[in-house]
């Protein structure tokens, strides 16, 4: 599908990399096709940065009929522009369009639909250590009833922003504590899917986190309230005894990439890892007997967020010396390493633009 570009009449001023602030400064262009049931994906094109117009009864506005995708066009040493893992997304973002009974957008139209935005975009994409650009693919189902059905008119709508240094003061340990009265998500619900509602239903435990001195909340199972599942929105891995532990994707865990690329990379430096139910429980008494050795939570934005307190309830736990561990920062080298390319790719992870 050709796609088709208006530019923008006048180039916004580009911000100080060094004050970037997540997610609120947006680039000049953004790109958006269209779907209707009977004539599937067409219009695909890339027009000026603006509002949207919708119908105030467009689905998404009422039954949150809605996916997104995030992940990063990153500048080399040497000025070139890289995508990591791109397909992953893509097909991710398929895998919740199918829960959220949107249509799915084919992987070449959504493909392009990131990479032709970057590449008009290209002297957004900053150049300063640890900046990159930020890519927030969605879809969105905006018929104008509010009958509660499926969409036939569907958006795949793509926006980018430059971002920051994550830690631009290195990575400091987080405080974390047990979430006990909400729920992100349940089995049979909507966790494997990324869609906005799981994080309008998290917001409310996070803010109070917040409230409270935490960084955010390690959330457990809606089911039986006793396994832990993700920190924030993130995914969470522990070190104990030796060996790596993280939660099994039993459908209410979002299957990240940078969760996936951590298990691969450990593999390879000759980790065990374990993808099992872990009870809050067994964390608590790893930590209390010594064998926790270190936790960390993964993620695009962050990469890894390293966890240095725990806590349930009264009870509370320190992780390292509240320090970052070894196999936290080597997963944080190795992985930032292979985004900038400053070492090598063995998995073809990388995509050049
Ligand atoms: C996006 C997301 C993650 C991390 O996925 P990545 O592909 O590694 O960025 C983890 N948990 C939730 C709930 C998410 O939405």
């Amino acid at each position: 599908m050709d796609i088709k570009i208006t530019r923008a009449a006048a180039l916004k001023e580009k911000p100080d990399s060094s004050t970037l602030v997540f997610g609120q400064s947006f680039t000049d262009h953004m790109f958006i096709a269209d779907y209707d049931a009977g004539q599937g994906w067409h219009d695909a094109r890339i027009v000026p940065y603006g509002p949207l117009q919708m119908d105030p009864a467009a689905k998404v506005l009422h039954y949150a009929q809605e996916i997104f995708e995030g992940l990063k066009a990153y500048r080399t040493a040497s000025g070139a522009i890289q995508l990591f893992r791109p397909m992953d997304n893509v097909r991710r973002m398929n895998q919740s369009c199918e829960r959220m009974a949107l249509p799915q957008v084919p992987e070449d139209l959504a493909l392009a639909g990131i990479t032709e935005l970057v590449r008009l975009e290209q002297d957004w994409v900053p150049h300063e250590e640890g900046t990159s650009l930020y890519i927030r693919p969605f879809v969105i189902g905006v018929d104008p009833a509010l009958g509660v059905h499926s969409s036939h008119h569907c958006q795949y709508i793509v926006i980018v922003c430059p971002v920051g240094a994550y830690y631009p003061e290195g990575l400091a340990p987080t405080k974390i504590y047990v979430e006990q009265r909400d729920v992100r998500a349940v089995r049979g619900g909507t966790g494997m899917a990324k869609t906005g509602g799981n994080y309008a239903a998290s917001l409310r435990a996070g803010t109070i986190a917040e409230e409270r001195g935490y960084t955010q909340v390690l959330w457990l199972d809606g089911v039986e309230r006793k396994y832990i599942e993700e920190v924030g929105a993130m995914n969470v891995m522990f070190k104990v005894a030796g060996k790596i532990l993280t939660p099994d994707l039993n459908g209410s865990v979002l299957d990240g990439i940078t969760r996936r690329s951590c298990i691969q990379l450990l593999k390879d430096w000759g980790y065990e890892v374990e993808e099992r139910r872990i009870t809050a429980e067994e964390l608590f008494q790893a930590a209390k007997s010594g064998a926790m050795e270190e936790a960390w939570g993964t993620g695009t934005a962050a990469v890894v967020s390293p966890i240095g307190e725990l806590a349930e309830g009264d009870e509370k736990v320190i992780i390292n010396n509240n320090k970052i561990g070894e196999i936290t920062q080597k997963l944080y080298d190795e992985l930032t390493g292979i985004q900038w390319g400053r070492v090598a790719d063995p998995h073809d992870w990388i995509v050049k633009l």
